[in-house]
């Protein structure tokens, strides 16, 4: 099914009997919202669709951090197992609740490279950015754009002291030390190099060579492994580290944070050198590990504030959950973006409303949508949560723009606007597509 054929009958029917099916008083949309908000063909910020795969092939590539690794997710009520929110993305999609697994097969048999983009359909959405290691088969590059992980180029050197902390962390870091040895292999070296000239110089390289294979924006998912808090050392600081630990013993916490803050920094200059934007994790992350404080954006503000950086765009990914004032007040600044990805794994529409409505009440032009589309379990796949991220996150975004209408923040003909600028526009304007 091409995108201009996409049934958009269907999709209003679908969004309104959902509407109808939820407490009016707490989740009541404007008609001309909700019918605006259901014909908008999505760009979805932040995804992690998987490929197609051939027999007995496996896609690892959807996320650089290996979720298996993760014993509880440790995710709030919508997402925990029962939510009635998985059967309703099945009925939507694949048009029962019954024999799910045998069900998707036979979508994905019937539809083979097309099935991806026949997700996309289903979903309402333009354009997916894919959060992926690589991108593979069945995500062309029209449909999906890619968006690359950089962390692995943080933690070059003996990572023992972070992995010994808990089960989850050693498996995180495991997987960044084995993408760092891939992207050094796929740059022809056996190991890291001897001078930090020339580990800086391959990092540069490996993101020129990403931009040329179509990589729209880069990202980190650093607040699954460290803290947030990235100092501005000095070049000389980060070198002297560089150079006496990368072929010997572990560093002290101090000297590694040193070199790690320094090539931080070092990415996020690159990227504006590149115009590719900085994504960032922020928001309570999957894991009964995770630390909280790594969900607060305010410590990035020093980032956000270093007039060497201002060229570089950042998008605060997840909205900041639960720190949505704090994300709320940074996108005043003129390179922060904002997207609401994930907060339908993290709470209710009726408080992800409440939160969309105060970044639409800072900077509406810096607010993206986002899904957070993941396979999640065996049964939930990417699939569902796309369907799920569009359906609520649409009607999440309806409920912030009706209490804005009504208690007369805006107009009817602003309310449409802010709509189409949410759903796709302000992503356009950021990554010129
Ligand atoms: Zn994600």
């Amino acid at each position: 099914m091409g995108r201009s054929s996409f049934p958009v009958a269907i999709a209003v029917c679908l969004f309104a009997a959902s509407c109808s099916r939820r407490d009016p008083a707490n989740l009541s949309v404007d008609d001309a919202i909700a019918s605006e908000l259901a014909h908008i063909t999505a760009i979805d910020n932040h995804a992690h669709p998987v490929k197609v795969t051939g027999a007995g092939e496996d896609d690892r590539d959807f996320d650089a951090l290996p979720a298996d690794a993760i014993q509880d997710p440790a995710l709030p009520a919508p997402f925990t197992n029962g939510s009635s929110y998985f059967a309703e993305a099945d009925q939507a999609l694949f048009g029962t609740t019954k024999d799910i697994s045998g069900r998707k097969a036979q979508e994905e048999k019937s539809r083979g490279d097309l099935y991806p983009s026949w997700v996309l359909n289903k979903t309402n959405t333009d354009i997916m950015l894919a959060n992926r290691v690589a991108m593979g088969r069945g995500l062309p590059n029209d449909r999906f754009k890619w968006v690359p992980f950089v962390d692995c180029f943080l933690f070059p050197l003996d990572n023992a002291a972070a992995k010994a902390k808990d089960p989850e962390h050693k498996a995180f870091f495991n997987s960044e030390e084995a993408l760092l040895s891939r992207f050094l292999r796929e740059e022809n070296m056996k190991q890291l190099p001897a001078t930090f000239d020339e580990y800086l110089t391959f990092i540069s390289h490996t993101l020129e060579t990403w931009k040329g294979n179509g990589a729209v924006a880069l990202k980190f998912e650093i607040a699954y492994l460290r803290n947030l808090e990235i100092s501005n050392p000095q070049r000389e600081s980060a070198e002297r580290v560089y150079s006496i630990y990368a072929r010997s013993s572990e560093p002290t916490p101090e000297e590694y944070k040193i070199l790690q803050d320094y090539v931080f920094r070092f990415l996020c200059s690159e990227a504006g050198r590149l115009n590719l934007p900085i994504h960032i994790h922020c928001a309570v992350g999957v894991g009964s590990y995770f630390r909280v404080a790594n969900a607060d954006p305010v410590p990035l503000e020093s980032l956000f504030n270093d007039p060497g950086l201002r060229r570089t765009r950042f998008v605060m990914l997840h909205g900041g959950w639960p720190f949505t004032r704090e994300a709320a007040a940074l996108i005043l600044k003129p390179n922060v973006y904002v997207d609401m990805s994930g907060l339908d794994y993290l709470t209710y529409p009726a408080e992800a409303a409440r939160a969309i409505r105060l970044y639409l009440e800072s900077v509406p032009y810096r607010v993206l949508y986002g899904s957070d589309a993941s396979p999640f379990s065996k049964d939930v796949g990417w699939e569902e949560t796309a369907w799920i991220g569009s359906h609520y996150g649409r009607l999440a975004l309806g409920v912030a723009l009706t209490g804005m209408l009504r208690d007369g923040e805006i107009t009817a003909d602003r309310a449409k606007e802010l709509a189409h600028m949410v759903m796709r526009e302000n992503a356009r304007q950021l990554y010129g597509f």
